[in-house]
């Protein structure tokens, strides 16, 4: 297995039965942290980009099993954000140093491109990279976000045992996700996705899968973390995932999209203390920094545990960049899009 671990680091190429075996492995994670790390700092380097979340409404149209802020869960107080206290937080981001904003939202059908594009331009406006990160949508729609200005689109597959997701999704449509994720790249979108790691009936070839389908779509970034249940879900009573193996399958991200960019999940530190600072030394290299204030931080929850909820803006960067200091990382000059390796 060793021998199929160094070709890995080399190539970015593994059978998808090697890849099994290696998430089967436990006694390989560590070589897996290691060699994730070493193509980290080879690819993207040792600095970390800050991308300021700004998670402006928790209202979704959606059912997704495992969310908190899924349309049939009514112990969630809902709200939504004026377009002049988005902008707002945009400009306290500004302030604090981000040059990245992250919006995310529930898929809420508010936010037309009627009201949503003049947030977008005024947000551009202050200078920033915008990524959106609001689900489903048209791609009309899509290519009217773009065009206001926003660089890059999160939309992960979730999982691509396309069973699974039909389970997990009640309404939505496997093929519509994959079509989306065409149009965001068709639209000329930074395309990030990712997975849930532990969810429940998947399987380590699962896993491979979604591993494999981040490379053949050629992901600029990917998003993953361990499903964590969350009571007032139906997947209330599933076992969840681990810290570990959400850990193993990022740093496998890293060996096989060597150039991407891979944020190390809040989800990752809901279950472990240290969890992002060890994400950030198996592969991962950006940190998204929650920058939303006040209650809408404890009313946007999608599982328990949720790290920072009564912090500050400045609080959760502060603390960010010390514990990247402390590991000798650097922080992120430019607005950290992909440079794409040949
Ligand atoms: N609504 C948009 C969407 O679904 O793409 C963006 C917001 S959604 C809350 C962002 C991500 O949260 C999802 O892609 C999902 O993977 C993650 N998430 C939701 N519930 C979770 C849970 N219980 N444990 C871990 N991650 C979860
Ligand atoms: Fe809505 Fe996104 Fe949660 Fe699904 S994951 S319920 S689309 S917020």
């Amino acid at each position: 297995m060793q021998a199929i671990l160094e070709q890995l680091e080399k190539t970015a190429r593994i059978e998808r039965d090697d890849l099994i075996k290696l998430l089967a492995d436990d006694s390989l994670d560590e070589a897996i942290f290691a060699a994730a790390d070493r193509v980290r700092r080879q690819t993207v380097g040792d600095a970390v980009h800050l991308r300021g979340l700004i998670e402006f409404s928790n209202i979704c149209k959606q059912n997704c099993c495992y969310c908190g802020l899924r349309r049939d869960n009514a112990n969630v107080h809902r709200y939504r954000m004026k377009a002049e206290e988005i902008i707002r937080l945009a400009e306290h981001a500004k302030a604090l140093g981000f040059q990245t904003l992250v919006l995310q939202s529930g898929e809420d059908d508010y936010f037309t491109p009627e009201r949503l594009t003049p947030i977008l331009k005024a947000i551009k406006a202050l200078g920033f990279a915008i990524t959106l990160s609001i689900g489903e949508k048209p791609p009309e729609v899509y290519a009217a976000y773009k065009a206001a200005g926003a660089d890059r689109y999160l939309l992960r597959i979730e999982t691509t045992n396309s069973t699974l997701y039909g389970r997990f999704h009640p309404g939505m449509s496997f093929d519509n996700r994959l079509a989306c994720l065409a149009a965001l790249r068709e639209e000329g979108f930074e395309v990030g996705t990712g997975c849930l790691v532990g969810l429940p009936g998947q399987t380590l070839g699962d896993l491979a899968d979604d591993l494999l389908f981040f490379q053949a779509i050629d992901a600029d970034m990917i998003g993953l973390g361990p499903f964590i249940p969350n009571q007032d879900t139906p997947l209330a009573e599933a076992a969840g995932g681990n810290f570990q193996l959400a850990r193993k399958v990022m740093a496998l991200a890293r060996l096989l999209r060597p150039d991407a960019n891979i944020p190390a999940t809040t989800a990752m530190e809901a279950l472990h203390p240290q969890g992002r600072i060890l994400a950030l030394q198996s592969g991962a290299n950006v940190i998204m920094p929650n920058v939303t204030e006040g209650d809408y931080r404890s009313w946007y929850v999608l599982y328990p545990g949720k790290v920072g909820v009564h912090d500050t803006p400045e609080n959760s960067v502060e603390a960010i960049r010390k514990k990247i200091a402390a590991i000798g990382r650097t922080i992120g000059q430019d607005q950290g899009f992909r440079s794409k390796r040949p």
